[in-house]
């Protein structure tokens, strides 16, 4: 999908600096952290107007976030063709290779429902499979 329609789709005002981002995510495929799309996009967007990008992408249903690993996180576009609303269904596994550091969306593994203790109650709930990709365990 073009990212100006994406953009619209999600209610977010088209900047350049919007553009630049989203187009990472579409070109590349998997999962990015904020430092490899700082690498992307350059000086074309400041830290803070990225974080600021990442954060409103996030909200309006357009990215959701993936554990990497103990302290980092990356962005994943959700799936739009699967996806019509964007009241985060977006609860799939990932997996991370551990050779080639990349991550991926499982969008056919669906967390299952973890029992939590009477009164809890869950918002958010991440899965992370390690192992290597299909590429590097040749
Ligand atoms: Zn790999
Ligand atoms: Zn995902």
């Amino acid at each position: 999908m073009q990212p100006e329609r994406l953009l619209k789709k999600h209610n977010l005002r088209k900047t350049s600096g919007r553009l630049s981002v989203l187009r990472c995510f579409l070109e590349y495929g998997k999962a990015l952290s904020h430092g490899e799309v700082q690498d992307l996009v350059g000086k074309k967007v400041d830290r803070v107007t990225l974080y600021r990008i990442l954060q409103s992408f996030e909200e309006k249903g357009l990215l959701h976030k993936v554990p990497d690993d103990q302290v980092s996180v990356k962005y994943a576009l959700c799936d739009h063709l699967h996806n019509v609303d964007h009241a985060h269904s977006d609860n799939h596994a990932h997996f991370k290779c551990n050779s080639c550091g990349d991550t991926v969306c499982l969008e056919e593994s669906a967390i299952p429902n973890i029992p939590t203790p009477k009164g809890f109650r869950v918002n958010e709930s991440f899965l992370l499979l390690g192992g290597l990709c299909d590429q590097c365990v040749r």
